[in-house]
């Protein structure tokens, strides 16, 4: 049923989009290239100037702001760098799918357009009232999460952001939009993290963004590809220092590991001594709860300084610990 929804929208945006891309004159075989700008120049027909009515600005290409937003960054200039931002990530998505990175680039571009699409439920960037506290920066609803979905929730320390790091707030933006997409960060393969490092960021090195845009791109089709779990290690190797993202990361590739292939494969990627990875193996494949807890806290106590160090050993340690 999904794949006939999605072929469904394909030839929906074929024929929408004819008069939507530009030609690029440098790209050999002609292949139009995706231009969100053009998108939502069709999106704005009909809606005229960027109005505020109770509490709501609707802008001219069909993204509701509320007006606590203001407070943050006045309207012209947020709305413009609203959309800026989709402009680049989506071409950036599109980059991979030309490259023959995976389809997933032009698959999500699809999704974004027909989230502006929707003139009965526009997409909504929301900046009051946060109830997150300071550690998180923004959250984006998915599919079924909320009533007001979809919705991109900014918190007050955007602010600093947008003066301090403007490329980061545009990576925190892009990332909102894919869960807007349904991507969530517990199940499937890690997209809104390797998008946003992928389109937007200048501190990590070619060969580790190479990375994040394979996984990006949806060049592998599951989180069991042993080459998708090289480079989820590879890509997050570079944020070490972020640790609770880094934890989160391979916390989410150990998640995955419900056969031994797989859990070797994670195992692999830690730097690991090889007495411990074999005792980490049979810690897994124990069967017994009671001698599995055992033998992971008396692995845990003698490698206790080793964990320290290894946050990604760490976390999995933590994950074994669940069940
Ligand atoms: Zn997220």
């Amino acid at each position: 049923m999904k794949i006939k929804a999605l072929l469904a929208l394909t030839s929906l945006l074929f024929t929408f989009s004819t008069n939507t891309f530009a030609l690029d004159a440098k790209n050999c075989d002609q292949t139009p290239n995706f231009d969100f700008n053009k998108v939502l120049d069709q999106i704005s027909k009909g809606l005229g100037k960027t109005t505020l009515k109770d509490g709501w600005y609707l802008t001219n290409y069909n993204l509701k702001i509320e007006s606590d937003c203001t407070t943050r960054m006045k309207i012209p200039d947020l709305e413009k760098f609203y959309r800026n931002t989709m402009a680049e990530g989506t071409a950036c998505m599109d980059r991979l799918s030309k490259k023959g990175i995976g389809k997933l680039g032009s698959v999500n571009n699809q999704c974004l357009v027909k989230l502006f699409e929707d003139k009965s439920n526009p997409p909504k960037l929301l900046c009051g009232g946060w109830p997150f506290g300071n550690d998180v920066w923004a959250v984006g609803s998915f599919p079924g999460s909320s009533k007001r979905h979809p919705y991109l929730w900014l918190s007050p320390n955007i602010t600093k952001l947008a003066k301090e790091n403007p490329l980061e707030l545009q990576a925190t933006i892009f990332h909102e939009m894919l869960h807007n997409c349904g991507y969530t960060h517990s199940e499937g393969i890690e997209i809104p993290y390797t998008c946003e490092q992928c389109c937007f960021s200048n501190d990590i090195s070619a060969d580790r963004k190479q990375s994040a845009c394979n996984i990006c791109g949806g060049k592998y089709s599951n989180e069991e590809d042993p080459a998708y779990i090289k480079d989820l290690f590879h890509w997050s190797k570079e944020h070490l220092s972020w640790g609770n993202d880094m934890r989160q990361r391979v916390y989410l590739a150990s998640m995955r590991s419900k056969n031994t292939k797989t859990f070797t494969l994670v195992v692999n990627e830690l730097g690991l001594a090889s007495d411990q990875k074999n005792t980490l193996l049979k810690i897994f494949e124990t069967k017994d709860a009671v001698a599995r807890k055992n033998m992971l806290k008396d692995f845990s106590n003698k490698y206790a300084t080793d964990a320290q160090k290894n946050l990604p050993l760490k976390s999995l340690l933590e994950w074994m610990n669940r069940d």
